[in-house]
């Protein structure tokens, strides 16, 4: 068997069409989206990530808004400016790029952002909604891997996923969204002592470790989808996976290909929660 490769950057770009009409429908009412993002500091990975999340805003039609700051930045500078955001009439959504310096409390400048403009999905009262099933915005990155299974018409009820990876931002939103769809969920992670005998029992698999070829084609039952949220350099410097692409490829039935699977997508999520955001302010 060989595996349908579920294209990120096919499913983005029709999304992204979606955006752009209803943004447009937004600005027929004089209400145009608008997304803030945050960048203390010069990490040149935060850099690339934050212009290419203004220029995808850009391209579909929603307005954006780049503060950078020096790595020097207060906690309490960058505080006040958020608040000057969530105040700002103009601003739906607001992103503070991560990591920040270490003199400033990411977690407390996550909480600062209001929950009605936190289109990071990263604000406890987000993850506090997205555990109770109640309205609020889901992190970027699983809500992009559950796009791609509705993509494929993939039906999760009574279907064994598991998440390797428990982090706040990917693994575990990831599990609960997998569970809200009825799936049985087991969530692996670096205690995990047989990660092989939890895989073969999969019918998806989520990976979000950071590690190549943490998954491997003898880990996978025959048919089953495999979602790859990694991001590593292989030998060659290129960008890979978590997942030995070429040999998970022959026994998975759809398989998400690195770079051009779920990291387009994390951006195009972005876009559809801050109009989200900008349709909630509106009524
Ligand atoms: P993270 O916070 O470092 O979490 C990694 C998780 O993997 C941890 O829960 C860790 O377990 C687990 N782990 C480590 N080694 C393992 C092993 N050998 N077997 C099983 N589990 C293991 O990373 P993250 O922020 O979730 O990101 C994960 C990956 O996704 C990274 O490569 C990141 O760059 C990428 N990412 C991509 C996107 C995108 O848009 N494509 C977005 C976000 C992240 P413990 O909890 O026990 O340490």
């Amino acid at each position: 068997m060989t595996a349908h490769t579920i294209d990120g950057n096919a499913l983005s770009k029709q999304l992204r069409t979606e955006v752009a009409g209803r943004a447009q429908a937004l600005k027929a009412k004089g209400i145009t989206p608008g997304l803030a993002v945050v960048l203390v500091g010069d990490n040149p990975a935060s850099q690339v990530y934050v212009r290419n999340k203004v220029k995808a805003c850009e391209d579909s039609g929603l307005h954006s808004v780049l503060e950078k700051y020096e790595a020097s930045l207060s906690e309490a500078d960058l505080l006040a400016r958020v608040e000057a955001l969530n105040n700002d009439p103009a601003i739906h959504g607001i992103l503070v790029q991560l990591p920040l310096p270490a003199h400033i409390d990411a977690q407390k400048v996550i909480e600062a952002i209001s929950p009605s403009k936190d289109v990071d999905g990263f604000h406890i009262a987000s993850a506090g909604a997205l555990m109770t099933g109640m309205p609020g915005f889901w992190p970027c990155t699983p809500y992009g891997c559950m796009k791609m299974l509705e993509s494929i018409g993939y039906d999760l009820r009574g279907k064994h996923a598991v998440v390797i990876g428990r982090s706040n931002i990917v693994g575990k939103p990831m599990a609960l969204m997998l569970l809200q769809k009825n799936a049985t969920v087991t969530i692996c992670h670096s205690a995990t002592p047989d990660l092989k005998a939890m895989t073969l029992q999969a019918d998806v698999i989520v990976a979000a470790v950071g590690k190549r070829n943490v998954l491997t084609a003898d880990m996978v039952k025959p048919g089953a989808v495999v979602l790859d949220v990694g991001m590593n350099r292989n030998d060659e410097g290129k960008l890979c996976g978590d997942v030995d692409f070429d040999g998970v490829k022959q026994v998975a039935g759809y398989i998400t290909p690195v770079p051009g699977g779920v990291g387009p997508m994390t951006i195009t999520m972005l876009l559809v929660n801050t109009l989200e955001a900008a349709e909630r302010a509106s009524k």
